[in-house]
C-alpha cells in the first residue's frame, strides 16, 4: 500500500500563536496540542512530534511507539522544571503509524484520530477530556459537551505526570481507508457530519485537510487548527498514477512560532534551532513543504511553492476548572483571555500593595509629627511648637501648641540658645520650659 498525506495548520482567527505541532513521515503522523502560555506549549509539542522520531515507521511496533511517547513525556517534565519559563507546558499527542495494513495510534489528549471508510467517518479516540468522560458516562450529550463551558479541561496530557499510560490502538486498513488526526481546533469548530462531508468529496489529502481548516475558520476559528489526512491507497494504483516512489527521507515538523501568513517553507525555517539540530542529529531531512507526501512530486511541489502551512498563534492554560475525580487536568483553550485577566489581577495586587504601604508611611509619619514639639518665637513671644520644624513645598509640618506671654527678648542668653536651638522636646519639656519662664523659676 501506499501512502498519501496533506497536512494544514493556522493559528485560527482568535489566537496570537500556533502552539499545535505536526509531524509527517512516511508512515508515521502525528498532532500534538501544546499548552502552557508564552511559547511553552509549542515547545511542548514540538518536543512531543520530536520524540517520535526514535520510531521506526517501516515495523509496526506498539511498544516502540508507546516508549517513544513515555519518553517524550519524561523529556517535557524535566525541561518544563527546569526552566521557569516553560513550567507547567504540557501537550496532546495523537500519533499514528501505518505499516502495511496496519494503523497504529498511540493517543493523549482531546487531539483525535478519525477513520473514513466507504463514506463512513468514526472517531476511533476517545478524547482524554472532562466532557469526553462525562459523554461516555453518559452525563453529557453530545450537543451538551460541545457547549459546555469546561469543555477545553483535558484529562491527561504530555507534561503533567510522570506516569503516563498512552491509549494505544491497532486497526486494520485497507487501500481507499483515509485517516484523519486533528487538533481539537477542527473538531470544537466543525461537526463529525461536515467532516465526514469534505472528507467524502474524494478530493486529495492535502485539499481536503485544507478545506476542512477553511471550514474550522469560517465557523469561527477560535483555536489553533491543525489537521493532517493521510490517505491509503493500493500499490498498484500509486504506480499507474506515477506518484513516484516511498522516500523516508521526508520528514515534515511543524509549524513553529509566532502567526505568520507566511508559505510552507517559511514554517518549515521557523522550527527552533535546537529543533533543527537534533533533527539532524536523527539523520532526518527536513523538508519544505506542506505535503510529506510519500510519493507525488507534483503535489509536494504545489506545496513548496504555494504552502499552505500556516504558522499560528497562542493559547495558554488556566486552571480555573475543577479536574474530574483523581486525575490532574489542564484546560487549554482561553488561553489569552485569562493571561490578560491573570496581568490586571497582578497589577491590582500590586496597586493594593503599593497604596497600603503608602498609607502605612503616611500615618506613621503623622503619628510621630503629631508626638513632637520645639521652640520657637512668634510675634516676639516664646512659643511651643507641635510638630517638626521643616516644610516641604510650602506645606509646614509644626504649628503653635502654646504661645506664652513672655518676650524673647526678656530670655537669658541661656534662654534663648535653648529657644534657637529648635531641640525636639516632647509636650511635657516643652510646657515646662515656658512655665519655668512665666513663673520665673
Ligand atoms: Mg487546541
Amino acid at each position: 500500500m501506499r501512502l498519501r498525506a496533506g497536512v494544514v495548520s493556522d493559528c485560527g482567527r482568535v489566537r496570537s500563536a500556533n502552539e499545535d505541532s505536526f509531524l509527517l513521515r512516511p508512515g508515521l503522523y502525528a498532532v500534538c496540542d501544546g499548552m502552557g502560555g508564552a511559547r511553552a506549549g509549542e515547545v511542548a509539542s514540538q518536543m512531543a512530534c520530536l520524540g517520535l522520531l526514535s520510531v521506526d515507521p517501516a515495523s509496526a511496533d506498539a511498544e516502540a511507539l508507546r516508549e517513544a511517547v513515555i519518553k517524550a513525556n519524561t523529556a517535557i517534565i524535566q525541561r518544563s522544571t527546569s526552566e521557569s519559563e516553560l513550567l507547567g507546558m504540557g501537550t496532546t499527542l495523537t500519533a499514528a503509524l501505518l505499516t502495511d495494513d496496519t494503523l497504529l495510534i498511540a493517543h493523549v489528549g482531546d487531539s483525535r484520530a478519525y477513520l473514513m471508510r466507504e463514506g463512513e467517518l468514526a472517531q476511533v479516540t476517545d478524547d482524554h477530556s472532562w466532557v469526553g468522560e462525562m459523554m461516555r458516562r453518559g452525563e453529557l450529550t453530545h450537543e451538551q459537551a460541545a457547549r459546555h463551558p469546561h469543555r477545553s479541561v483535558i484529562t491527561k496530557a504530555l507534561g503533567t505526570d510522570m506516569v503516563l499510560d498512552p491509549d494505544m490502538l491497532e486497526l486494520t486498513v485497507a487501500p481507499g481507508d483515509r485517516v484523519l488526526i486533528c487538533s481539537d481546533g477542527l473538531t470544537g469548530m466543525v461537526s463529525d457530519e461536515i467532516i465526514a462531508q469534505v472528507l467524502g468529496k474524494g478530493d486529495d489529502a492535502q485539499t481536503a485537510a485544507q478545506e476542512l481548516v477553511d471550514v474550522a475558520l469560517l465557523n469561527g476559528g477560535e483555536d489553533n487548527v491543525t489537521v493532517v489526512v493521510v490517505d491509503i491507497q493500493a500499490s498498484d494504483q500509486a504506480e499507474e498514477d506515477g506518484d513516484g516512489s516511498w522516500s523516508d527521507s521526508r520528514i515534515l515538523i511543524g509549524p513553529s512560532d509566532r502567526r505568520s501568513t507566511a508559505a510552507a517553507p517559511s514554517g518549515i525555517e521557523r522550527l527552533s534551532q535546537n529543533a533543527r539540530e537534533r533533527l539532524r542529529r536523527r539523520g532526518g531531512v527536513l523538508r519544505a513543504g506542506a505535503v510529506a507526501a510519500d510519493d507525488a512530486e507534483g503535489e509536494t511541489e504545489d506545496q513548496e511553492k504555494g504552502g499552505s502551512v500556516e504558522a499560528g498563534k497562542d493559547e495558554s492554560a488556566p486552571a480555573t476548572v475543577p479536574p474530574p475525580e483523581g486525575e490532574g487536568s489542564k484546560k487549554k483553550a482561553d488561553h489569552k483571555p485569562v493571561d490578560k485577566r491573570r496581568r490586571r489581577r497582578r497589577w491590582l495586587i500590586a496597586a493594593v500593595i503599593v497604596l497600603l504601604v503608602l498609607v502605612l508611611a503616611i500615618g506613621s509619619f503623622a503619628w510621630y509629627n503629631s508626638t513632637v514639639y520645639y521652640l520657637q518665637v512668634e510675634n516676639g513671644k516664646v512659643a511651643l511648637y507641635q510638630g517638626l520644624p521643616w516644610d516641604f513645598a510650602g506645606i509646614e509640618f509644626s504649628s503653635v501648641y502654646r504661645l506664652s506671654s513672655v518676650d524673647y527678648l526678656a530670655l537669658t542668653p541661656y534662654e534663648r540658645g535653648q529657644v534657637d536651638s529648635r531641640e525636639l522636646l516632647s509636650k511635657k519639656e516643652g510646657e515646662r520650659f515656658l512655665d519655668g519662664l512665666s513663673t520665673g523659676l
